[in-house]
């Protein structure tokens, strides 16, 4: 079993459990975005312009590498904001729909922005007050705490996750037929 879960696997865990499992035991990804590079640069100038617009005050790190060794999770934030012991995260994202679909069609972008938190404060030994998830589409920001409730919902998931990595049991797979439709593993998903 791997050492460190990757968050970014969090993320599709919470979007399909079985589709993160597949990935994980065949260690096998869809191909990815090519232009890697010119979506950082935008990226970058986007968290900047954010970060101004918002007056957020304190120390910038970009593409900050962030490990909780208490979950056993592992991943790189877009950017943190240290001011003292507090911080700030800011994720970017291609859409989030609005602040209620954050909590619902795309919770997995929550799963995963909360998972960088804890993973935040336990790599910087700071308290991250705020997540600032900014939807690169509509050129808006959501806000949201890392609440207790959160937190815990993550923990619940990680555990969850590892308990099938370890059992090699294949999770759920997700009852959102339309996720599969447009699935890598369609063809090779068992029933
Ligand atoms: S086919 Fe559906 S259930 Fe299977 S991994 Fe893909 S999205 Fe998940």
């Amino acid at each position: 079993m791997m050492d460190y879960i990757p968050i970014s696997m969090i993320k599709e865990y919470t979007y399909c459990p079985r589709q993160a499992y597949l990935k994980i035991m065949m260690m096998k990804e869809p191909p990815t975005e090519s232009m890697k590079y010119a979506k950082q640069t935008q990226n970058t100038e986007t968290i900047t312009k954010t970060i101004k617009e918002l007056g957020i005050q304190g120390e910038v790190k970009l593409e900050a590498p962030v490990k909780s060794t208490s979950l056993g999770i592992v991943g790189r934030t877009d950017a943190v904001v240290i001011n003292g012991n507090r911080a700030v995260i800011i994720e970017t994202k291609l859409n989030t729909g609005s602040k209620k679909k954050l909590y619902t069609k795309y919770n997995h972008i929550l799963a995963q922005a909360t998972a960088y938190a804890i993973a935040v404060e336990e790599t910087m030994k700071v308290t991250v007050d705020k997540i600032i998830i900014i939807n690169q589409e509509k050129q808006t920001t959501i806000t949201i705490k890392p609440t207790p409730n959160l937190r815990t919902w993550i923990k619940r998931t990680i555990q969850d996750m590892k308990k099938h990595i370890q059992n090699q049991e294949p999770p759920p797979k997700t009852t959102n037929k339309a996720k599969c439709k447009a699935c890598y593993f369609k063809d090779i998903c068992p029933p």
